[in-house]
């Protein structure tokens, strides 16, 4: 048996090996959605798997962004009849533009994925497109909302509302570090505010990686990033040559920082 959490009734989490990537899945009457997919073919196989043993209706897709680990697996959903993925304009830009180049990340756990060759390793870009206007998916009986709060962990994070749970994709995580590498710190920090301005609207809030968190930790997430940003604007006003120098006060890990400062210069 998988391992399938509730998340309030028809919601469930799936947690994979590998990332410790968290998959969504939201039933309705006639359709049940599917939120991110996996590294590549293998994982996939083991999601769709599991899916399948809650319900067998059709199909959708949501890609909460453009990182390998949440839409690599798209190719064996559309193996299977899905043929609507949903994603924010730039995350389906950023899957056309540089999905490819991210395929050495998996050489370890997806080496056909990685290769790009073998069955469902093609990328599958995602063709129903949110911007910044709220779309409203219907499930049957169930409808689930997806939006936009503005670029945070990359340029296009989507978020997947339901009646009773929040699944928020990489813009939080538990249990690690926040990966910078794509990201638009300060914007972060404001989205994560925004998050935790929709607390009252819902009882769970689902990672991307990692357990379920409460709302102090988005706070506490969005404080400490909105602390570090200053803390490194301080330090490359005070040492303009040497950015590096602020690594050792951040509260990141020495890669995460080292990401935070880059990011920041970049979008400051
Ligand atoms: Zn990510």
């Amino acid at each position: 048996m998988s391992r399938w959490t509730e998340a309030g009734p028809n919601n469930y989490v799936l947690v994979t090996d590998g990332e410790a990537l968290n998959s969504g899945l939201v039933v309705g009457q006639e359709r049940a959605m599917v939120i991110d997919t996996g590294c590549g073919p293998r994982q996939a196989k083991e999601i769709l798997a599991a899916v399948r043993e809650i319900t067998d209706l059709p199909l959708v897709v949501v890609n909460t962004h453009a990182h390998y680990d949440h839409f690599f697996g798209n190719a064996v959903f559309a193996d299977d009849g899905v043929t609507e993925f949903w994603a924010h304009a730039n995350c389906a830009a950023a899957i056309e533009e540089n999905g490819d180049a991210q395929r050495f990340q998996v050489s370890a756990t997806e080496p056909e994925m990685a290769a790009g060759s073998g069955d469902a390793v093609e990328l599958v870009v995602p063709n129903a497109l949110v911007k910044d206007q709220p779309v409203l998916v219907d499930l049957g009986g169930l409808t689930v909302t997806l939006f936009y709060l503005g670029r945070g962990h990359t340029d296009g994070d989507l978020l997947v509302g339901t009646s009773t749970t929040l699944f928020v994709g990489d813009l939080v995580e538990h249990g690690t570090y926040p990966s910078f590498e794509d990201s638009y710190p300060l914007e972060w920090a404001d989205v994560l505010r925004h998050i935790s301005a929709l607390r009252h609207r819902y009882e769970f809030l689902i990672p991307g990686h990692g357990q379920p968190c409460d709302d102090q930790f988005v706070k506490t997430m969005a404080n400490t990033m909105t602390t570090a940003a200053r803390q490194a604007q301080q330090s490359l006003r005070d040492t303009p040559a040497d950015a590096t120098k602020a690594i050792p006060i951040l509260p990141y890990g020495p890669e995460q920082s080292r990401w935070f400062i880059k990011r920041l210069k970049e979008t400051w």
